[in-house]
């Protein structure tokens, strides 16, 4: 009988495989797929590497790069090229490039939104006015949407926070809970009222301790270097059953784990894969808890990657790409340009553009998605020429989505799991949906052993 199994072959369970092994267990992984590596897919077509799912991580969040380190791949890791970003909104059918001295939606130098034609007169001021709001003690639980006007008006929800978060979660800012969501800037607002206040002293004192590096960080090979690393290492170290689990049961010391043609047994059950995967396998252990993480939404999302000529597209493109907010209704949520992001990604004399489309695109067929996106390149950026190659990938249901209550909801789960020795839950639905925040719930759950 195996000690440890490992379900779901994501970046959580594999993570969770490389704590399992480095703790001295061999872990068994079960994963549907005959590929690992969940939504994190790196393909190269015709010399450009084109990342399907995520294509890097927040560097400020340390857990991604300290497992990235003992992966021994350090000395592939690559920054965003900031000194080149400038990311543009769609406002009114032109791109508008977002004022500088924006922290996401909260603005913290006057001039540059004074001079941006991407808020009225009246946001403005209100943006400026902000800057004076007394704490709030004990803020109810809102969603993002009720934060950000509050503090900035709907012009900031509409341009700013729906843009910005589309593109992490898929979702709505009118249903996301800002407490999950934008945590900071709730600390922020119980601490100094303001949010720009809150966020030039946060500045200030990060200034103080270390100079700031890249926003993002990658890997030359893609994001499914990282994956693959981890599967090559762990290759003597763990052992993989390719099948879904179906249902999960309490058995003599420990877990019954039901798979389509087979059982397996273990003393401890490590849960990585979407909670509503989870809640689907573990309502034989504990009906309320499998109730809780069946209510767990997901988005779903589309990528469509094009490939160009550079000359096809010289001139048209520049800085890290542009967002389409929801109110502008067009196919495409956002657009990055890929060689101005990241190096090693594209040859010289080629392009890619990577568009992000949202979860209502899932099941469009292929021709009409790239029709809808050609018509709108051309439209917002002039773009006439045809792509060399396309590429569309589709991940159903993979994004959380963070709703009101979420924090209690994930508060009860933890409670409920908490009372089953050895089972431990981790992934993207829980404390955080960034790789990062997957890493290190992975590698919280086996330090629980
Ligand atoms: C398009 C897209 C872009 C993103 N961009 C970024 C980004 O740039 N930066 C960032 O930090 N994050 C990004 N994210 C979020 C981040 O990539 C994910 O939250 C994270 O990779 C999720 O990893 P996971 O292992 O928890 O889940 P997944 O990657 O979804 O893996 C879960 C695995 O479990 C398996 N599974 C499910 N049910 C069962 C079952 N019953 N039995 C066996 N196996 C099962 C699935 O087949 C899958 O392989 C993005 C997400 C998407 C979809």
């Amino acid at each position: 009988m195996p000690s440890h199994v490992v379900i779901g072959g994501g970046i959580t369970g594999l993570a969770a495989c490389w704590y399992l092994a480095k703790a001295g267990h061999r872990p068994v992984l079960i994963e549907r797929e005959t590929r690992l590596g969940g939504v994190i897919r790196t393909d190269h077509v015709e010399g450009c590497l084109v990342e399907g799912g995520p294509d890097s991580f927040l560097a400020s969040k340390p857990a991604a790069m300290d497992l990235i380190r003992e992966l021994g791949l350090e000395a592939d890791v690559i920054g965003s090229n900031d000194h080149q970003r400038v990311t543009s909104i769609v406002k009114g059918g032109q791109l508008v490039p977002m004022p500088d001295g924006l922290m996401m939606m909260v603005p913290t130098q006057i001039m540059p939104m004074v001079k941006s034609p991407l808020f009225s007169w009246g946001t403005k001021i209100k943006m400026g006015l902000e800057y004076f709001r007394s704490p709030v003690e004990n803020p109810p639980e809102r969603s993002v949407a009720q934060l950000v006007r509050e503090h900035y008006g709907q012009e900031a929800v509409d341009y700013l926070a729906e843009p910005l978060l589309a593109g992490v979660y898929g979702g709505d800012p009118e249903e996301l809970s800002a407490d999950a969501v934008l945590e900071m800037f709730v600390s922020m607002e119980k601490k100094y009222g303001s949010l720009t206040k809150g966020t030039l002293v946060m500045r200030a004192q990060r200034a103080k301790q270390a100079p700031a590096g890249p926003l993002f960080r990658t890997l030359k090979g893609g994001m499914e270097q990282l994956t693959q690393a981890i599967v090559c290492q762990l290759a003597d170290k763990m052992d993989r059953v390719q099948g879904e689990a179906v249902a999960i049961r309490k058995a003599n010391f420990g877990y019954e784990i039901e798979l389509k043609k087979e059982k397996i047994y273990a003393e401890h059950v490590f849960v990585c894969c979407p909670a509503t995967a989870a809640g689907r396998v573990l309502g034989p252990v504990d009906e309320r808890l499998a109730e809780l993480l069946s209510a767990v939404r997901y988005n779903s999302s589309v990528t469509l990657a094009l490939g160009y000529e550079q000359a096809d597209v010289e001139g048209k493109i520049n800085g890290f790409g542009f967002l389409v907010p929801k109110v502008e209704r067009r196919r495409m949520a956002a657009c990055t340009y890929v060689k101005t992001k990241f190096d090693h990604r594209v040859p010289p004399a080629k392009a890619l553009l990577r568009c992000f489309l949202g979860g209502a695109a899932i099941d469009v067929p292929e021709a009409d998605l790239i029709r809808d996106v050609l018509a709108e390149l051309k439209d917002l950026v002039g773009l006439t020429k045809m792509p060399m190659f396309t590429r569309v990938t589709r991940w159903t249901g993979a994004m959380a989505q963070y709703g009101l209550g979420h924090r209690a909801r994930v508060a009860e789960i933890r409670e409920l799991a908490g009372k089953h020795p050895g089972l431990h839950l981790a992934g993207n639905a829980y404390e955080g949906i960034g790789i990062p925040d997957c890493i290190r719930g992975a590698k919280a759950a086996v330090a629980g052993l």
